[in-house]
């Protein structure tokens, strides 16, 4: 049994480099809570809580008193050599804050890498070395969102991820700008962020063309499962679930209703490691395939979800973009970019993170 010594747990609002807009929402920063846990031989863990109450559904104050208030103590009385025990215990201590849980499983899993002195997806088992990610472009005119476009295709990236679900008339003008401006080897993905009615989202699959994207997110409300099967079922473009699905009790129902192509699984979301592997096997099973996403968070998170994602049969997506978007983070390395590949760093132990606080 490995004992935790300490538990640090901070709350930091992180700088955005460029605030941007999605449907229902405006983001300027981006709150976190970084935990760091020492344990007794001498290690020490690092994890991230990236909450957003419209995706998580917890805001930072309530993912910081769980933290607080149960998952301290919780890590505290556990064997930090168990992560897959304490996800359990965890889930009955705090079952609304995955954000919160997200942190002391990805810490936990960092100091098993350590430990082992292996990158954590060695110690999982390591499936890819790489993944091709998209990079987010917020709602804005389409000139000026083609100017970002531009800029992110020059640095390499080949995937974009178009945030739509606003005014739908501006969101088919911007895709068909991109689209005829980019070139055919540039990807481009669309999420709706539940901003669309069933109406709406019908009307826009029916005026895009072929090529013009590779799928569509979450174009309807989380909770009406059927409307998302019936556009699944309509239309040939692949349809992803992200809101619908937080954890692997959303997956199970998702699969039994079949409601959608793909799934974007989320660490923050389904508050850690081991829920987001069964969210994956439900959903592989009845032929839905993985993306892995994330928030706007620390270079911690977006390790942790890479290392899960290469690690898990059937995750073949990724939209892992989110430490780009922040100014001021803590934390160092964890992954690299190349080519518009994100890939883990193999030469460095856990996570791979260096964290400065
Ligand atoms: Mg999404």
């Amino acid at each position: 049994m490995i004992r935790v010594a300490s538990v640090e747990a901070i709350p930091i609002a992180f700088r955005l480099i460029e605030g941007y807009r999605i449907a229902g929402h405006s983001y300027a920063s981006a709150d976190t809570i970084i935990l760091k846990i020492d344990t007794t031989d001498g290690r020490s863990g690092f994890g991230c809580a990236a909450p957003a109450a419209e995706v998580t559904g917890e805001t930072a104050a309530a993912s910081l008193e769980a933290l607080e208030d149960r998952l301290i103590p919780l890590l505290r009385a556990s064997d930090a050599a168990d992560p897959a025990g304490f996800a359990r215990r965890a889930r009955e201590a705090a079952p609304r804050q995955p954000a919160a849980r997200a942190a002391a499983d990805m810490a936990l899993y960092d100091l098993a890498g350590r430990r082992a002195r292996l990158p954590l997806v060695r110690l999982l088992g390591m499936k890819r070395d790489r993944l091709p990610t998209s990079i987010t472009l917020g709602i804005d005119e389409p000139r000026s969102t083609l100017e970002r476009a531009r800029r992110h295709v020059a640095a390499g990236f080949r995937i974009l991820k178009v945030k739509v679900g606003d005014d739908r008339e501006r969101d088919l003008q911007t895709i068909r700008l991109l689209r005829d401006a980019l070139g055919p080897g540039v990807l481009l993905r669309a999420d709706g962020n539940q901003g669309y009615s069933e109406e709406a989202a019908r009307r826009f699959l029916g005026d895009l063309r072929k090529a013009d994207l590779e799928l569509l997110e979450q174009p309807t409300p989380a909770a009406d499962l059927q409307a998302l099967r019936r556009l699944a079922d309509e239309f040939e473009l692949p349809i992803m679930a992200d809101e619908s699905v937080k954890d692997a009790a959303d997956a199970e129902r998702l699969a039994a209703t079949r409601a959608s192509d793909l799934v974007n699984i989320k660490l923050m979301k389904s508050g850690g490691i081991g829920e987001s592997f069964e969210i994956a096997r439900l959903s592989l099973a009845v032929g839905i395939g993985a993306m892995i996403g994330c928030m706007d968070e620390s270079r911690i998170g977006i390790a942790a979800a890479l290392h899960f994602a290469l690690a898990t049969p059937g995750v073949e997506r990724a939209d892992l973009d989110g430490h780009l978007d922040i100014a001021d983070d803590v934390a160092r390395g964890g992954v690299r970019i190349e080519g518009g590949d994100i890939l883990p760093l193999l030469d460095a132990d856990g996570l791979g993170v260096v964290v400065s606080l």
